[in-house]
């Protein structure tokens, strides 16, 4: 084992994982002046850069707010962290630095590369990356990382180090490659979509280095109908006000486009408010639409007022034909009714169909799909001005290991590049500092 110890070769910063967050988190490393290399379990980096936006990468949102996100930690040291990048410097850095052209989408506020490619996001990066004189390594999953104690003989044992700058770490490949490096930047993500690399291993490292993890749980996730009649609406999107509820407290509203599937329930505003009915504590939550409807009446009124119309005909002038069958049917409501005879009852159960319809809930799609994750290393286990470890000195972690997640128009990627700079920068003065010293 010393000898091969011995052969190893040792980096003032090693960062784990080649995907958004690590590879800004070594651009800004290596800019720092760090050696820095990049672990890469993948033979590919980047692959969610790649499939990310439907392969067009939204690469950041263009407005953003501290309630775009949600951790279970300080909200304040979340904004600490953002005020690190303000939102138009990080565009500039794509535009200017990189030279990635960028447009916003008018109806979404989402911004894109001009070329409508996430290949071009990942060679901008890869290729700022290399200027930096950053090495990137793939097929280099990391198995072990274990810390040295400064003082143990096969740390000394390594001839490539200076003297005074003796590394921290030892990280072991499954292949038998091992790196010293006195800094560790880890950006192993979480556990959404692991066909990509993903798969939660970075989170057990974390843990078994004795940080606290948040419980993690898919987040902008489709759900699944337990009532086939809602399934049997698949293709219809329209506009709806989706509030999550715990009893009678509201969660969090949002009004954006909901889609169903042949599944059950998909769209922005599901993918949103998903994280809520997939936490470990989500007994008694539920999901209830507003539909909102092509001229957003007032219901109530429409019905009252209805007269000799039916109720079919007056609500599809607001709503997909098929969806007020849909309604009218778990209402008990006959749509060809005229709106004068409806009970009271019956109006007020139509009523709950529009504008509280408790959505029937039959599981998630998982992490096969989820975009994201919630949950991970709990940011009270971060010192958020460097995004050091509280509990391992020299190690630094950032993008979606951290328990911070953002909604659907990107917000992760904007959390990715915040974090990934910041724990590079950090990372790079440190490891500059020690070898001063
Ligand atoms: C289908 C899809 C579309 C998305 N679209 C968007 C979008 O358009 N806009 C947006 O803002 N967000 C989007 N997201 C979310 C966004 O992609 C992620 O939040 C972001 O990529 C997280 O970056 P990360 O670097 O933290 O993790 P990841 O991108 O997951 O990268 C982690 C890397 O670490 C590597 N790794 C893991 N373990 C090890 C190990 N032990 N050793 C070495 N390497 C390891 C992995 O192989 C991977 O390359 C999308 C997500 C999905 C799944």
């Amino acid at each position: 084992m010393k000898s091969e110890v011995a052969r190893a070769a040792a980096w003032d910063c090693a960062v784990v994982g080649a995907g958004a967050a690590g590879l800004v988190a070594a651009l800004f490393a290596a800019r720092g002046g760090a050696r820095t290399i990049v672990l890469e379990a993948k033979e590919k980096p980047g692959a969610k850069i790649r499939i990310s936006g439907g392969g067009r990468c939204n690469v950041l949102p263009s407005v953003v707010e501290l309630a775009d996100f949600h951790t279970s930690g300080s909200t304040h040291a979340l904004r600490n962290v953002f005020a690190t990048w303000p939102l138009e410097r990080v565009r500039e850095f794509f535009e200017d630095e990189l030279g990635l052209a960028l447009y916003v989408e008018p109806d979404t506020g989402k911004v894109f590369p001009k070329s409508d490619d996430a290949g071009e996001v990942l060679e901008r990066l890869l290729a700022a990356l290399h200027g930096a004189g950053a090495r990137l390594e793939c097929g280099a999953k990391l198995a072990r990382l274990e810390r040295l104690d400064p003082a143990a003989s096969d740390a000394r044992a390594t001839t490539e180090v200076a003297p005074g700058s003796r590394p921290r770490f030892r990280l072991s490949a499954d292949d038998g490659r091992e790196f010293l490096a006195r800094t560790v930047i880890l950006a192993t993500g979480g556990l959404s979509v692991p066909k990509t690399g993903s798969d939660g291993h970075g989170l057990a490292l974390a843990r078994e280095l004795g940080h606290a993890l948040v419980p993690t749980h898919p987040a902008l996730v489709p759900l699944f109908s337990a009532d086939p009649r809602f399934a049997g609406l698949s293709g219809i999107a329209l506009r709806v006000r989706l509030t999550a509820k715990r009893g009678d407290r509201e969660l969090e509203t949002r009004e954006n486009d909901f889609l169903f599937t042949h599944k059950g329930f998909s769209g922005p505003v599901v993918l949103d408010l998903s994280r809520h009915v997939t936490a470990p504590d989500a007994s008694g939550v539920r999901l209830c639409a507003h539909w909102l409807g092509e001229h957003r009446v007032d219901y109530d009124e429409l019905l009252r007022r209805g007269g000799k119309k039916t109720v079919g005909g007056l609500l599809r002038e607001e709503l997909p034909r098929r969806l007020v069958a849909v309604l009218c049917a778990r209402a008990g409501v006959d749509p060809e009714r005229k709106a004068s005879e409806l009970s009271r009852e019956r109006r007020q159960a139509l009523l709950r169909e529009l504008v509280d319809c408790e959505l029937p809930l039959a599981g998630d799609d998982g992490y096969r799909t989820a975009e994201a994750t919630a949950g991970g290393v709990a940011l009270e286990e971060l010192v958020t001005k460097s995004l050091e470890s509280r509990r391992v000195p020299g190690l630094y972690l950032c993008g979606e290991i951290v328990d911070v997640v953002g909604r659907i128009g990107g917000f992760n990627f904007l959390w990715a590049w915040v974090s990934g700079r910041l724990a590079g920068r950090s990372a790079a003065s440190a490891s500059l500092l020690a070898s001063e010293s």
